[in-house]
């Protein structure tokens, strides 16, 4: 049987850092997070990240947002989880699906079992569940599968906060996530060992290729290595909108 293709969205990156809060930043949680649920689902199912680094598709915020989504749907994935972390004045998590979503739609029945999978890893640490909500976000709209976008507390109150600075809080999270998804698509028992959360693995790219990216790289056309292998990595060749973004970035090096 064919493995669910599942993107995996850690929310900001780059020049957009998200909340900040408690000493702690918004896009350095999402990656942590989404690296531990990848690492969790190994084998099991055929995990994409939008980015594995620190890096975003574009330093404009919305085109950035509209490229993960190009992402995924260039992939045809099953399954788009963004991950969030939540700032102004709450505690606890919520989960969101796209506004209007039917009660009895593949959208809903697959965020009712992450939500309560990633709520009940949240009530174990008294945080509350606030509940499955509903919004127009990017992500959410422009995305052509199920996606679900998660809150995972928040940054700016101090008791979530505290736990967002425990590694074994993070890795219950990842690891509720990535049950909640194993049960949504009959995947099987998750390890549930804890995680040193190690990026994944680069492709392996001829040399060539690799001192041309390095170049890129070193020239500031692309904000890091991983920034070209995110998008390569599907065996396709990069659609025009990728390739537009790269030629208007080198002719802004080339203009300043
Ligand atoms: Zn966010």
């Amino acid at each position: 049987m064919k493995k669910p293709v599942i993107v995996l969205d850690p929310g900001h990156g780059m020049n957009d850092p998200g909340a900040i809060g408690s000493g702690l930043m918004e896009k350095e949680l999402t990656l942590k997070i989404a690296s531990r649920i990848a690492n969790k689902l190994r084998g099991m199912a055929d995990v994409r990240m939008t980015r594995t680094d620190d890096t975003a598709f574009d330093t404009d915020k919305s085109s950035d947002l509209k490229a993960r989504c190009a992402f995924a749907n260039r992939l045809q994935a099953d399954y788009f989880v963004s991950v969030h972390i939540n700032a102004g004045g709450g505690t606890g998590f919520e989960s969101y699906v796209y506004s209007g979503t039917a009660a009895g739609s593949r959208t809903e029945a697959l965020r009712s079992v992450i939500h309560a999978k990633v709520s009940a890893a949240f009530a174990k640490y008294g945080l509350e569940d606030r509940g499955r909500k509903s919004g127009d976000l990017a992500v959410l709209r422009q995305t052509a599968m199920p996606a679900v976008l998660l809150e995972y507390g928040f940054i700016d109150r101090a008791a979530d906060a505290s736990l967002l600075k425990n590694e074994a809080f993070l890795d219950q999270l990842a690891a509720s996530t990535a049950e909640g998804l194993a049960e949504a698509f009959a995947l099987g028992p998750v390890s549930v060992s804890p995680d040193k959360s190690q990026p994944q693995a680069q492709p392996d790219f001829s040399k060539g290729v690799e001192a041309a990216i390095a170049k890129l790289h070193e020239h500031g056309v692309i904000d890091s290595p991983a920034y070209w292998n995110n998008v390569m990595t599907n065996g396709q060749t990069p659609d025009a909108e990728y390739t537009a973004v790269l030629i208007r970035r080198m002719a802004d090096k080339l203009r300043g």
